[in-house]
C-alpha cells in the first residue's frame, strides 16, 4: 500500500506521515529532506541555487549529508525551495523516490508531488493544509523550543514566499491530486490530526 502525503510547509504533513508509517508498519520517506540536502550541498560547494547546472551537480550529495541537523533549519528549507524549481533537479531525484514508493509491501512518502508525480497510483492520497497563521505559529513555537532566534513576522513572510514558489513553479507545482482527500489541520492538535488521517486511510482502504 502506498500512502502519499502532500502539502505546504508546516501543515503537519511530516508528523502525519511518520505517524501513519508507525501505525500501518510501513517505511517512511521525507522527500523534502532530499531537496534540503541538494540545497545544502549547493551552499557547501559555493554554488548558486538559482543555477540549474549548479543545483544538478549538487544532486550527487553524499548520503551522510541526510543526517546533517542543519538540513532542518529555515535557511535549508529556503534553499530547498529554490533548487526544487529546476526540472533537472526533480528528474535527478525522481528515481530514488520512485524506488522507495514501489518497494514490496508499500511505503509512506511525504512531499509536494507524491500523489501527482512520484506515485500517482497511491492507494490513499492526503493533501494536508493549514492556514498561514496556524503554520507560522507552529513553526515559531518549534523554533523557540529549539532555542533558535526567530520572529513571527519573519517566519510568516518566509512561509508565504515558499508557498508562492512551490505553487507557481512550472514543474510539479504543489497542487492536490484530483483523488486526494484534503485534511485541514488549522484547528487540530497533533493527536487529532493523526487520528483523522488514520481514519481517512482506513475508510479508503476498506471501500
Ligand atoms: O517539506 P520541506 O519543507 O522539507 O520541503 C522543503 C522544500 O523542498 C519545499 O519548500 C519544496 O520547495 C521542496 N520540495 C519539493 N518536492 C517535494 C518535497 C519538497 O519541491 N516532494
Amino acid at each position: 500500500m502506498i500512502l502519499a502525503v502532500d502539502g505546504p510547509t508546516a501543515s503537519g504533513k511530516g508528523t502525519i506521515a511518520k505517524a501513519l508509517a508507525g501505525h500501518f508498519g510501513l517505511p517512511h520517506l521525507d522527500t523534502g529532506l532530499l531537496y534540503r540536502a541538494v540545497g545544502r550541498q549547493v551552499t557547501l560547494s559555493d554554488g548558486d541555487p538559482d543555477s540549474e547546472s549548479d543545483a544538478l551537480a549538487a544532486c550527487d550529495f553524499p548520503d551522510s549529508l541526510l543526517a546533517d541537523p542543519e538540513l532542518r533549519s529555515e535557511a535549508s528549507g529556503g534553499m530547498a525551495s529554490r533548487v526544487s524549481i529546476h526540472p533537472e533537479v526533480r528528474r535527478a531525484l525522481y528515481e530514488r523516490q520512485r524506488k522507495f514508493a514501489t518497494q514490496p509491501g508499500g511505503a509512506v512518502l511525504d512531499g509536494r508531488d507524491i500523489g501527482t508525480v512520484i506515485a500517482p497510483e497511491a492507494e490513499v492520497k492526503l493533501f494536508v493544509i493549514a492556514s498561514l497563521e496556524a503554520r507560522a505559529q507552529r513553526r515559531f513555537a518549534e523554533m523557540r523550543a529549539a532555542g533558535r532566534e526567530a520572529t513571527l513576522e519573519a517566519i510568516t513572510a518566509d512561509l508565504a514566499a515558499r508557498d508562492e514558489r512551490d505553487t507557481s513553479r512550472n514543474t510539479a507545482p504543489l497542487v492536490a491530486a484530483k483523488d486526494a482527500v484534503t485534511l485541514d489541520t488549522s484547528d487540530l492538535d497533533r493527536d487529532q490530526a493523526v487520528a483523522r488521517a488514520i481514519a481517512i486511510v482506513e475508510k479508503r482502504v476498506r471501500s
